[in-house]
C-alpha cells in the first residue's frame, strides 16, 4: 500500500529499523550519511536500495529539510555504490518513489539502484 509522503516521519519504519541494527540486511556499503543493502525483492540482476541515515520520509521532504552536507553525503554514496558495482560501464537506473503516485512504500527516502542487465522501457506501459 503507498504511503501519504506528507506524514511526519515514523520511526517504526523499516529501514529505520535497518538503520539500528534491529533487522537484518545484506549491507554493501555503510557510510557517515548513508547505507546500502540488497533489496529483498530484486527486480533486476543488481538491485540495491542507498538509505540516507537521516529521518527523512521521501525525496521531497530529503530535499526541504536536510543541510547540504546531508545531502552531499547521500548523493555521493549512491555514486560510490553504483561504482563498486561495476555499474557505471555498462549502465545502470536509478529510481526514487514518491508518495501514492510514485508507489512508495516504505516511508524512508530509499534510492533504487539497478542493473547487471538492460533494464527496458523506464515505465510499464
Ligand atoms: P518503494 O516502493 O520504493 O518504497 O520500495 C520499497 C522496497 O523495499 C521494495 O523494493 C521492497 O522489496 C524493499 N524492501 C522491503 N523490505 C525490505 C527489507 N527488509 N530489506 C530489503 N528490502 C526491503
Amino acid at each position: 500500500m503507498p504511503i501519504d509522503a506528507t506524514q511526519p516521519y515514523d520511526h517504526g519504519n523499516i529501514f529505520a529499523r535497518i538503520l539500528r541494527g534491529e533487522l537484518p540486511a545484506r549491507i554493501v556499503h555503510e557510510d557517515e550519511w548513508a547505507i546500502a543493502f540488497h533489496d529483498i525483492n530484486p527486480q533486476a540482476p543488481v538491485h540495491i536500495l542507498v538509505v540516507p541515515r537521516g529521518p527523512y520520509v521521501s525525496w521531497d521532504d530529503f530535499s526541504a529539510r536536510a543541510d547540504a552536507e546531508e545531502i552531499a553525503g547521500f548523493i555521493r554514496a549512491v555514486g560510490a555504490v553504483a561504482r563498486a558495482h561495476g555499474l557505471v560501464a555498462p549502465g545502470y537506473r536509478l529510481l526514487a518513489n514518491v508518495g501514492g503516485h510514485g508507489g512508495q512504500e516504505v516511508p524512508h527516502l530509499h534510492v533504487h539502484l539497478f542493473g547487471g542487465a538492460p533494464l527496458g522501457p523506464m515505465l510499464a506501459r
